[in-house]
């Protein structure tokens, strides 16, 4: 990848394709190519293979899909497996037919089984049965990892494939119904502090595991890999994670503690816990040279900042 190179960010205004843009553009690549939901329906084939066919992008980064958190994937199942694997299928497919030289593909944590050994190590994929409450979006992407593979197999592209943690930080989705916890807590505490509330309502027993990834750390691990590794050097796909996880309770009284709210704390246990732990093994990552160097109590500090900026905005 040379800073003229063409690279298509697919996905540029979510929580990592946002990410990816920024870090891109700081490090001097100039000829970024960006298509809002609106001027291409990633989920349409004939409009995919139209844009590639005229843009031809020399790199891929796949961080285009319909995400959202454990209650969104619970209740929108078909949703999630129908427009990820289409979006994968037809931008991957493209990739191929048009010549694409590297492409990198975002997958998820949730890939792994339910009852996995922790830390969740790469070779665990397909090893057991999926957790309920995102099996859709797991299967789709499982399939975009193995549409990589069998394309790199068969055809010898050079897709590869990475496997974040949960990621937080700007441009994520605040909306509480389909959220994550991270981006829910935030504005459930920051909420209920400037209105006076007495007290924040966290949805489970509290006691999941969960390890959580700026994601600026995330933009930074995927441009290093891009730039520096075939998919002959890094296999299947790489786990990117920090390595440390924290329980959803722990988590809370971080949060608390940012936003300065004192009031009391109240667990909904008629809402789903999902997995108990999620943890990745980052050893793969860590001997390609890459290590995640922002801290979680500093990560959240500056998305809340980002947060209160966003809210004070007229709308
Ligand atoms: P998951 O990692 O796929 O389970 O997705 P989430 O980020 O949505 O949820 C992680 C954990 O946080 C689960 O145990 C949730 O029950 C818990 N949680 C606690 N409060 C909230 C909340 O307000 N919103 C969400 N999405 N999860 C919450």
């Amino acid at each position: 990848m040379d800073k003229n190179s063409k690279i298509y960010v697919a996905g540029h205004r979510g929580l990592v394709g946002s990410a990816l843009k920024r870090r891109l553009e700081s490090k001097g690549y100039s000829n970024l190519i960006l298509r809002t939901h609106k001027e291409l329906d990633l989920a349409n084939q004939q409009e995919v293979n139209e844009f590639f066919e005229r843009e031809k992008p020399e790199y891929v980064f796949l961080a285009a899909a319909k995400v959202g958190g454990i209650l969104a994937n619970n209740t929108y199942p078909a949703e999630f497996i129908y427009e990820n694997l289409m979006i994968e299928a037809n931008i991957i497919h493209a990739s191929y037919r048009y010549g694409v030289k590297k492409l990198l593909f975002l997958g998820s944590s949730c890939i792994y089984p339910k009852l996995a050994p922790q830390p969740l190590k790469e070779e665990y994929l397909l090893t057991g049965p999926l957790e309920e409450t995102n099996e859709a979006y797991a299967i789709a992407k499982i399939a975009g990892i193995r549409l990589c593979k069998h394309y790199n197999q068969q055809y010898g592209t050079n897709f590869i494939s990475v496997m974040p943690t949960n990621l937080y930080g700007p441009n994520d989705n605040f909306d509480l119904e389909t959220s994550h916890v991270m981006p829910a807590l935030i504005r459930k505490f920051y909420e209920a502090k400037i209105n006076n509330e007495p007290e924040v309502i966290v949805w489970g027993t509290g006691k999941p595991l969960r390890e959580f990834m700026h994601v600026n750390d995330m933009a930074d691990a995927c441009v290093y890999l891009m730039e520096n590794y075939d998919y002959s050097e890094i296999g299947e796909f790489v786990n990117i994670g920090v390595g440390e996880d924290v329980t959803i309770s722990e988590l809370v009284e971080l949060i608390r503690e940012i936003v300065g709210f004192e009031g009391k704390i109240k667990y909904d246990t008629s809402k789903p816990d999902g997995t108990p732990r999620k943890l990745m093994d980052v050893s793969r990552l860590n001997k390609l040279g890459w290590k995640a160097k922002i801290s979680l109590k500093e990560g959240i500090r500056e998305t809340y900042e980002w947060y209160i900026l966003l809210r004070s905005q007229p709308k």
